[in-house]
């Protein structure tokens, strides 16, 4: 049976969306429905020059957009969060189209950002609340600490997730009264077009969320160079590049990479759920989740029972191309990742790991399908035991003690995610915090975390820098100004006065200062 493309992703659809992406040059890039090779629709290029003008119009936009009282600001996310979730099912189809991911997963990235404008349309308010503190000098001074928009923030996103982390982490620096340069990944940018559409179409000015298309080295500079501050989800390598110019310009950024993250199975953890958990864990979103397992640590004692069974549920998985709810495991979103997901798996069979189960690309399903694969034996000395592989590929290890298993699990220059499975679920948090990562699930793999809004979420080591989510995510977006006042000139010895006198009371008044309870 021939895939029928979804009905809403008409060409007339594809063609609105994509003209909002400015292009000079006429230059287009290829965008294919990922399950087929077919060509969706020509994206347009933008060029440096394209770039510096959606600055322009993104800054001249974001003046008015600032000064626009914060309540009024919010009324516009109140009814994007409606929108957003009306259509949610035609974003289902668009991230199907240009990810191949499975529906599951598509439409759960649909919720990201509509639980992220719920948590900062309560959190907002607070935290853009000007905060009067004690000045210096009892009574005649204060300050207070204001929260000022940093101007225009450029977004670079992957893939992997193109319309969570192009849409979400625009959200709460909207809310603080910015302007949006985004700059999405060539393959999935229609997306994130839509999800501007919407924003707009619940009340956002036009001309404040700007989208532009390249490739990174084209246009990755421009962006960085007229941002007021970078924000960026990728990979590790292009996150150092993208660290490195904004350095240079000093502007602030906020660095979401990769990870290669570990799970370790207490002797009471439920196996059952271990085993459900890691099929989600490894093969959720085909493996391309930064947040997913490749390293699972199993006690030694029961790694052969939990090997049986993986592998059992592994082989059952549902894999292909489909719109419905049918298949357990989707594509890889092309067929060079394809590529190179295979030849991770390659090197560790050449350097002695055993393919448990899976292994091989799938051509009769589509260009870019892997089979979900378990490996055992993998080393350090294999790309796939050290570099994030990002595909449907984890390896099983055994470990005697459960120090044994932490120091497996930190033995990485990455520090995203972890997952820590137990009975007892006390033990298994004090398992956790010995691990070296900035989130750390308990009997969850990734979503317990990320779905925590109010918490802050990024990655240590090589994984990132800084965090969306919590407070940060969206103070972040955002310079302090320190507005001090004083009313009398009480400060500094008088005209005239004797300095030693003026000393004397200088240093009693600083005894005196930490018995108050001005800070
Ligand atoms: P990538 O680094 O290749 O690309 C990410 C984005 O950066 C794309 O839009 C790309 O066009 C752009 N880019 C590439 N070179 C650039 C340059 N020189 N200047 C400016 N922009 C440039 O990553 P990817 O392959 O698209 O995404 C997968 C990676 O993202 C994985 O490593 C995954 O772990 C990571 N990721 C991390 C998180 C997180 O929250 N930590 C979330 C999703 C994905």
């Amino acid at each position: 049976m021939t895939l029928q493309r979804p009905a809403s992703i008409t060409d007339a659809f594809l063609d609105q969306l994509v003209a909002r992406v400015p292009s000079t040059s006429g230059g287009t890039w290829k965008l294919t429905e990922v399950y087929t090779g077919d060509v969706l629709v020509e994206l347009p290029q933008s060029t440096p020059a394209d770039v510096e003008r959606a600055y322009a119009a993104a800054r001249a936009a974001q003046v008015d957009w600032a000064a626009r009282p914060l309540k009024e600001r919010l009324e516009v996310f109140k009814r994007a969060h409606t929108l957003f979730i009306d259509n949610a099912e035609r974003t289902t189809d668009l991230i199907q189209v240009e990810s191949g991911k499975n529906r599951r997963m598509a439409i759960e990235e649909t919720c990201d950002p509509v639980m992220v404008m719920s948590h900062y349309l309560k959190r907002a308010p607070k935290l853009l609340k000007p905060v009067k503190r004690g000045g210096p000098v009892p009574m005649v001074s204060t300050s207070t600490e204001i929260r000022q928009p940093k101007g225009v923030i450029g977004i670079i996103a992957p893939w992997n997730f193109p319309f969570a982390t192009g849409i979400s982490d625009s959200i709460s620096a909207l809310m603080a009264g910015n302007g949006i340069v985004l700059k999405p990944d060539n393959k999935t940018a229609l997306s994130p077009l839509y999800g501007v559409q919407m924003l707009e179409e619940a009340g956002l000015p036009k001309g404040l969320f700007q989208v532009v298309c390249g490739e990174g080295p084209d246009v990755g500079p421009t962006l960085i160079d007229n941002a007021n501050y970078v924000m960026f989800t990728g990979s590790t390598a292009t996150g150092r590049v993208i660290g490195e110019r904004a350095g240079r310009n000093l502007i602030g950024c906020c660095l979401e990479l990769g990870g290669k993250n570990p799970m370790i199975v207490l002797e009471d953890a439920n196996k059952d759920e271990v085993v459900q958990g890691l099929m989600f864990g490894a093969f959720g979103n085909t493996g391309q989740i930064c947040m997913h397992i490749e390293r699972v640590y199993l006690p030694a004692s029961q790694y052969d029972d939990y090997k049986r069974r993986l592998v059992a549920a592994t082989q059952a998985l549902r894999v292909g191309a489909s719109y419905d709810f049918s298949m357990d495991v989707g594509s890889l979103v092309s067929p060079d990742h394809k590529d190179r997901v295979q030849a991770h798996v390659e090197d560790a069979v050449a350097k002695g790991a055993r393919v448990l189960t899976g292994g091989q690309a799938r051509p009769d399903l589509g260009p870019a399908f892997f089979e979900p694969t378990i490996l055992e034996g993998v080393t350090k000395d294999m790309l796939a035991g050290v570099t994030e592989t990002f595909g449907p590929v984890v390896a099983l290890h055994r470990y005697s003690t459960v120090d044994e298993a932490v120091a497996l699990a930190n033995d990485t220059d990455y520090g995203l995610n972890a997952s820590v499975w137990g009975g007892d679920v006390e033990t298994a948090c004090q398992v956790g915090k010995r691990i070296e990562s900035g989130n750390v699930n308990v009997n969850d793999i990734l979503a317990t975390a990320f779905a925590s809004k109010g918490t802050p979420s990024g990655g240590v080591k090589q994984s990132g820098v800084g965090a969306r989510h919590g407070d940060q995510g969206l103070l972040k977006y955002t310079d302090v100004q320190n507005l001090a006042v004083l009313k009398k000139q009480v400060m500094g010895a008088r005209p005239g006065q004797d300095y030693d006198k003026y000393v004397t009371s200088m240093l009693s008044g600083l005894k005196m200062m930490r018995k108050t309870r001005i800070r």
